[in-house]
C-alpha cells in the first residue's frame, strides 16, 4: 500500500482542503482492512475518499485518507455466491474507487449500461452514492437505488456484505466462502448503509443493477416559465419522458422570460452510428455568447449587470437541439461540467400544494432583492431535475418524489456563497433538504438533521454499529452532529 506523509489534499475545485496525517492507497480489500484496524489501534480516523468532486466538506478529514485509485477495478461477479433466481445479466460488480467514466466503458464492451447517472462522469461509484447523487427522471430514483450489495470495511475492520432482505446473494454459501465476513440482509441495514458520507466505514465494493446498452434522445425546447410553471404543478408533463429537466433564469426580464425544457427518452440504433460527442454544452453556451467561459466569469466579476441578459441568451442558444447517443454518452453533459463554477443543490418534495413551484419563486424573489440592495447577481440559470423518491434514510430523496434545484455560480461571483446560503435558509420550510456533496451551510444545531431527515434515529442506529469507535468520524461528520465524537485524545 502507498502511504504518504505531509502531503495536502484538494477538491477538484479546491475550494476544500486538508492535511491528513496520511495519504494511503490500499490495493486491496486486505490492505484497506488493515488500514482501519491500525486507525483505530493509533487513535486516529479514518475518511475514504472518491474524486473529490463533491464541493462541501464532507470528503475532508485530518486523520487518515484513503485514495480511491487502488481499488477501482471491475470484478468478477462470482455467480456460485448468488442465488439461484437472480439474473447475472442485470448485475455488475466493481470495486467503489472506479469512476463512472471507467465503468460505463467497461459496461460499454460487454453491451451494458447503468439504468441511471447523474450529468457527470468523473465521479467514483462510492462517492455517488455516498452523498445520494442523483440525475433526472421521476421514475427513477437517486444512483443509490440501483445498488443490490455493498461490501463494507466497518470498524474493527469487521467486513460486512449489506444487502436487503431479498438480496442476491446466497447466505449459505457466502457463509462457506467467508466464514470471516458477516452477510447482513436487513432492509434497513441496506437502506442506511447505501448514503453514509463516509460515515459508515470505508465501500470496499458494489453489486448494481445494469441493463442491456440502450440509446437516448435528447430535445431542447424554449418555454415561457410563467407557462411552464403551471404545468409543472401537476405531474403529467413530468411523467412524460424518461428525463425531465429544466433550466430556468434566476431573473425575469420585462420583455423575455424564457426556460429551456430538456428530455431524454429511449429511441432506436441510429443508422450511423454518432462520435463520441456531437453536442456539447459549453462550446453552445459559449458559441452563443462568443466568449469563453473564464472571460464569462470575468465579466461576472467586472460587469455583474450584465448577468441578467446575458443568461436569457445562453438558454437561447442551447434550445432547438436534439442530440442522440449511447445512454452514457447522452447523459453526461460534458464540458458544461468544466466550467470554473461551485454550486449548491436543495430537494423539495414534487406535491399537491406546489411547495416546489414555491421554491423557485422563493429564489427569484430572493435573486431580485439582494440584485436590487447589494448588487449581487446568481451567475448561473437555475436546473431543475425531477427525481423518484428513495427509500435510502439519508437521500435527499426519502420518502417523497423530489425536485432538485442546482444553483451554480461562477467562481468569481461577488457575494455567491451568501447568496447560496440564503436559498438553503428560505427553503427550509419548504422541505427543502440540501445535497451532501455541494455547497451547505447544515448545523448540528436546533435539532436540523432530524427535521430533514425522519428516518435519522433508523441511520444512526446501524451507524452505531458501523462507526461504533468513531474511527469514520470528521469535520463534516462533527459539523453536521452525526459524530460519535467527542472522544478525547482522537485525531482527526
Ligand atoms: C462537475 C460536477 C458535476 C456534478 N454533477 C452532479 C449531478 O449531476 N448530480 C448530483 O447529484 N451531484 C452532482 N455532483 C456532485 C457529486 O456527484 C457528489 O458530490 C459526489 O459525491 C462526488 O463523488 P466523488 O467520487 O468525487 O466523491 P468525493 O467528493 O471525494 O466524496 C464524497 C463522499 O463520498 C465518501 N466516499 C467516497 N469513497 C468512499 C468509500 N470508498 N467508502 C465510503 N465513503 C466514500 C466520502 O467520504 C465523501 O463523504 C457534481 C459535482 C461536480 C463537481
Amino acid at each position: 500500500m502507498r502511504v504518504r506523509v505531509r502531503s495536502a489534499w484538494r477538491n477538484h475545485t479546491r475550494n476544500q482542503g486538508c492535511d491528513p496525517l496520511r495519504l494511503s492507497r490500499p490495493e486491496s480489500l486486505e490492505e484497506l482492512v488493515e488500514l482501519v484496524r491500525e486507525a483505530e489501534s493509533a487513535s486516529v480516523t479514518v475518511r475514504a475518499v472518491g474524486s473529490g468532486h463533491s464541493w462541501s466538506d464532507v470528503a475532508l478529514t485530518a486523520g487518515f485518507l484513503v485514495e480511491p485509485g487502488g481499488l477501482a477495478r471491475p470484478l468478477a461477479l462470482e455467480p456460485e455466491l448468488l442465488r439461484d433466481e437472480v439474473d447475472p445479466e442485470r448485475l455488475a460488480r466493481c470495486e467503489a474507487g472506479i469512476r463512472l467514466r471507467e465503468l460505463n466503458r467497461h459496461l460499454d464492451t460487454e453491451g451494458r449500461a447503468l439504468l441511471q447517472m447523474g450529468g457527470y462522469d468523473a465521479q467514483t461509484v462510492a462517492g455517488v452514492l455516498s452523498t445520494s447523487t442523483h440525475g433526472s427522471g421521476i421514475d427513477l430514483g437517486p444512483i443509490c437505488d440501483f445498488v443490490r450489495s455493498l461490501d463494507v470495511v466497518a470498524s474493527g475492520g469487521a467486513v460486512y456484505r449489506i444487502e436487503p432482505a431479498d438480496g442476491p446473494t446466497d447466505p449459505e454459501a457466502y457463509a462457506a466462502r467467508h466464514p470471516d465476513r458477516a452477510l447482513v440482509q436487513d432492509d434497513r441495514w441496506f437502506d442506511a448503509a447505501r448514503v453514509g458520507m463516509g460515515c459508515l466505514g470505508a465501500i470496499y465494493s458494489v453489486l448494481l443493477e445494469v441493463c442491456p446498452r440502450y440509446w437516448l434522445r435528447e430535445v431542447r425546447t424554449l418555454r415561457p416559465w410563467g407557462e411552464l410553471r403551471e404545468e409543472l404543478r401537476g405531474r403529467e408533463l413530468i411523467a412524460r419522458h424518461r428525463h425531465f429537466e429544466v433550466y430556468v433564469s434566476p431573473y425575469s426580464l420585462e420583455d423575455e422570460d424564457s426556460c429551456l425544457v430538456t428530455t431524454r427518452d429511449p429511441t432506436d440504433e441510429p443508422a450511423r452510428r454518432p462520435r463520441d460527442r456531437e453536442r456539447n454544452s459549453i462550446p453552445e453556451f459559449v458559441a452563443g455568447l462568443s466568449i469563453t467561459p473564464h472571460v464569462l466569469n470575468l465579466i461576472f466579476d467586472l460587469r455583474p449587470a450584465l448577468t441578467p441578459r446575458l443568461l436569457e441568451r445562453a438558454l437561447g442558444a442551447l434550445a432547438d437541439e436534439e442530440y442522440t447517443n449511447l445512454s452514457f454518452r447522452v447523459l453526461n453533459i460534458g464540458t458544461a461540467n468544466l466550467l470554473p463554477a461551485y454550486s449548491s443543490e436543495i430537494g423539495v418534495p414534487v406535491d399537491a400544494h406546489g411547495s416546489h413551484i414555491e421554491a423557485v419563486e422563493r429564489i427569484k424573489r430572493i435573486a431580485a432583492r439582494r440584485r436590487e440592495i447589494g448588487s449581487v447577481y446568481h451567475t448561473s440559470p437555475i436546473s431543475l431535475r425531477f427525481v423518484r423518491s428513495s427509500s435510502a434514510f439519508m437521500s435527499m430523496m426519502e420518502g417523497r418524489d423530489t425536485m432538485m434545484i442546482e444553483l451554480i455560480q461562477a467562481t468569481r461571483t461577488e457575494g455567491g456563497f451568501e447568496l447560496l446560503a440564503a436559498y438553503e435558509e428560505a427553503l427550509y420550510d419548504l422541505g427543502g433538504r440540501p445535497h451532501w456533496g455541494q455547497v451547505n451551510t447544515l448545523t448540528g444545531s436546533h435539532d436540523l438533521i432530524r427535521s430533514l431527515y425522519p428516518r435519522l434515529d433508523d441511520w444512526l442506529e446501524i451507524h452505531g454499529r458501523l462507526n461504533a469507535s468513531g474511527v469514520f468520524d470528521s469535520p463534516f461528520s462533527k459539523r453536521v452532529g452525526l459524530a460519535v465524537y467527542p472522544r478525547e485524545g482522537v485525531i482527526g
